[in-house]
């Protein structure tokens, strides 16, 4: 039986080999970033300057090439097949030092909520489905604390000061629940100017929270974005 599985597998992986989710390159193991691809997106830092009353902004990898295309896939396509690389990027991450640093003390996790018209549009939250198998793992309990209680307009091609005036006030807690003391991670896929998770932040230190930090899946930090 097994000698028949193998062949099968030898066979499956013959016929489509695996290949890199961003350029198609054939790789070693399915799911897998090739080299090029990896190096250019892979980069776990802090941001230097973060708006109050965030205290610590990690990324996991810069907002370009590979992790651009599949966090597009992803929101825009509906296509829930990038998961599983997009998984695979924080599997690998995941005993980086600055990654304990981050997570050192945290109660639980809060992911930025859709409003719920575009959750039922699409019909998941894309950052809750990024990350919540890892927070299991990592047994950290993620929360769905937060809601959106007015719909706002796309927020890309708005400035900082925009941004501020559109999510004012776009968020509430779904329930009063005490967080005297706490450390809370807020984990967004893509952070830009920091608007929408600092408004976040502002509901969960009206409850109490002590401390709060984010966890981007992607961003660029305000870098100069390449010209290509
Ligand atoms: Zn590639």
């Amino acid at each position: 039986m097994n000698f028949f599985r193998e062949l099968w597998d030898a066979l499956i992986y013959f016929l489509f080999p695996p290949r890199c989710p961003a350029c198609k390159e054939i790789v070693d193991e399915r799911h897998q970033f090739c080299a090029a691809c990896y190096k250019k997106i892979f980069r776990v830092d802090f941001c230097k300057s973060v708006p109050a009353p965030l205290e610590k902004v990690l990324r996991v990898t810069k907002y370009r090439g590979g992790s651009q295309k599949l966090l597009h896939k992803l929101k825009f396509d509906n296509n829930l097949n990038v998961l599983k690389p997009l998984k695979k990027i924080l599997d690998d991450v995941s005993d980086r030092e600055e990654i304990s640093r981050l997570l050192d003390g945290v109660s639980f996790v809060v992911p930025v909520p859709l409003h719920q018209k575009r959750f039922n549009e699409r019909g998941f939250n894309q950052t809750e489905m990024i990350f919540r198998e890892w927070f299991i793992k990592k047994n950290i309990p993620l929360k769905n604390l937060l809601i959106r209680v007015r719909e706002t307009p796309k927020l890309y091609d708005k400035n900082k000061s925009e941004r501020q005036e559109i999510l004012s006030g776009v968020f509430a807690a779904t329930e009063q629940i005490d967080l005297r003391g706490q450390k809370i991670l807020i984990v967004d896929d893509i952070y830009t100017t920091g608007t929408t998770v600092s408004e976040c932040a502002k509901v969960l230190k009206s409850l109490g929270a002590e401390k709060i930090c984010v966890l981007a899946f992607a961003s660029d930090f305000g870098e100069e974005l390449p010209k290509t």
